[in-house]
């Protein structure tokens, strides 16, 4: 069940009301910013409220980095001490339910010191930004991950620091000084003169501009430079022995602005550099573009992988998940989802494809779907048959809305109905609800929530799915794709039915291992040689 509920910024006070008379609250983050109501809650456990039991299978978890990874904006995330903003030690506090989920890798966009509500500019790349919490807190988070099984990926934002950053700061005065022997003299691109994707630096001792091709707040560094390069170094270094698994590579194709192939060169060096200091680091960079151009930065960077922008909501109506959701494309919805699966693989050169539905900086995937439950679960049941490393944005699971602009996109978790959020980055528009919260879809057995460990499962018991050589057996029905996957001499069959009505199917594929269904109380099912599938449906036989 669905519900539409508004939770406006004044409904705050009777939200942390709730919360604090609610019988049943489920682990909840305390996110009610008065202290006298708060109470803490982390002792409570999902075993105090109901939870579906869900037909799962045995997980087969290959010691790889072709996993099942979560995003996390922690500003909005999980309140561990009612502050009123997302924590460290809140991740932690989910991290149970997160691998109960069937993920096996966190993203944490940045966590280091920065004036902005979202982190992407860095004033010290070597601590923990004090609303998050500290670096012990960023220790028990990891060590506790990885006690799940979970490898959590760092943020790293080496395109661009914080204008108020004291490289930065120490770099103007030098040219403004004219001192060329300073450290820093070259950290940063400065002009005497205005020029395009320069900002003027404010001081009353000269007039210099320095390039900002993203913010004035945001001064590009300069790559060219070995000390920056070197400092670079350090700071992987430093995170790795903190016990990173790896990085997810912020706009990598504005490392050199107007030169692709100066880009995906620091690509390559940088994922070397990573490598260097550990083997099996997972790596995944962001360049948001057609799948031309990531084709070219992965060729270029073999150590490194990319998100496959083109699946995403990112590209619309042109989006590959868009369009196999689709029903007036459905006499074209087994073609054109067989061949996204061909480009996502060749969008990987050396590296793993990463494909995603959305993330911090595009609409959420359940709009695109126009709400509707069927499709934002068909749309995800889709993902998680694709080769690699499928990412999924905080909040999707529970189908979260959220457009127009970013802070919309990154507004608090909801972690039970009752117990609204009162997380909203400033310039939020909207902090609308369309779906019940994770206490509720825990409990049932049909919610989209459900669906989303459903199909986690799905790829953590079978490791052909991700990692599988790919063919397609022809059928005369467009609505129905019938495809092979192989890995380690296995192969299994994944049979998809895009149709919004039941299909059925004959043919010999092996036995029905499992059934995804979008719809509610519908099943697939197999007598004999039939393979009866319900709308929206997968099968995967063996
Ligand atoms: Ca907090």
């Amino acid at each position: 069940m669905s519900i539409s509920s508004k939770f406006k910024k004044g409904a705050i006070a009777a939200a942390a009301f709730i919360m604090a008379f609610s019988a049943c609250m489920f682990s909840a983050c305390t996110n009610n910013s008065d202290d006298s109501s708060y109470s803490d809650n982390s002792s409570a456990s999902a075993s105090d409220a109901a939870v579906a039991e869900l037909d799962l299978l045995e997980e087969n978890i290959v010691n790889d980095n072709y996993a099942n990874y979560y995003e996390i904006f922690v500003y909005s995330f999980c309140d561990s001490d009612g502050d009123g903003y997302g924590d460290l030690n809140g991740v932690t506090e989910k991290l149970s339910y997160i691998r109960d989920l069937g993920y096996t890798g966190i993203w944490l966009m940045p966590i280091c010191p920065s004036p902005s509500y979202h982190k992407y500019d860095v004033t010290d790349y070597y601590d923990i930004d004090s609303l998050y919490g500290d670096m012990d807190d960023f220790e028990t988070l990891i060590s506790e991950a990885h006690t799940l099984g979970i490898s959590v990926i760092l943020d790293l934002v080496v395109n661009h620091t914080s204008s108020s950053h004291e490289w930065f700061k120490a770099s103007a005065k030098a040219h403004i000084n004219g001192d060329t022997n300073n450290t820093y003299y070259d950290w940063y691109n400065f002009s005497t003169s205005s020029q395009t994707g320069y900002n003027k630096y404010p001081s009353s001792l000269g007039t210099i501009y320095y390039e900002s091709r993203f913010d004035s707040g945001m001064p590009d560094l300069n790559l060219d430079c070995q000390a920056v390069r070197d400092e670079i170094e350090n700071i992987i270094e430093f995170w790795i022995g903190k016990g990173a698994d790896g990085f997810r590579l912020d706009a990598c194709t504005s490392y050199y602005t107007d030169s692709s192939t100066s880009s995906q060169e620091f690509c390559d060096w940088i994922s070397t550099t990573i490598k260097s200091y550990k083997e099996d680091a997972f790596i995944v960079g962001e360049v948001w573009e057609g799948i031309g151009t990531i084709k070219e930065y992965s060729a270029a960077a073999p150590e490194m992988s990319f998100f496959a922008f083109p699946v995403s909501t990112s590209s619309s109506s042109s989006s590959y998940i868009y369009k196999a959701t689709l029903s007036s494309e459905s006499s074209k919805n087994a073609d054109n989802y067989y061949s996204s699966c061909g480009n996502v693989i060749s969008m990987a050169s050396g590296g793993i494809p990463v494909p995603f539905l959305d993330n911090h900086d595009m609409n959420r995937v359940a709009g695109l779907m126009s709400r509707d439950e069927n499709r934002i679960k068909f749309a995800y049941g889709l993902l998680s048959i694709y080769n690699g490393t499928a990412f999924t944005y905080y909040g999707d699971e529970i189908g979260m809305i959220g457009s127009g602009s970013d802070p919309n996109r990154r507004i608090g978790m909801l972690w039970s109905t009752d117990g609204a959020t009162t997380i909203a980055p400033s310039g939020t528009t909207s902090t609308e609800y369309c779906f019940d919260g994770v206490e509720e879809q825990l409990a049932d057995e049909g919610s989209i929530l459900n669906y989303y460990k459903q199909a986690n499962n799905l790829r953590n018991a079978f490791p052909e799915i991700a990692r599988g050589e790919l063919s397609r057996t022809s059928y005369d029905n467009n609505k129905v794709l019938i495809m092979h996957k192989t890995y380690n001499n296995s192969t299994i069959t994944i049979i998809i039915n895009f149709d919004t009505s039941e299909q059925t199917v004959e043919g010999d594929y092996g036995t029905l291992q499992k059934g995804l269904c979008a719809y509610r109380d519908t099943s697939v099912t197999q007598s004999g040689t039939t393979l009866t599938l319900p709308a929206y449906s997968i099968a995967v036989l063996k």
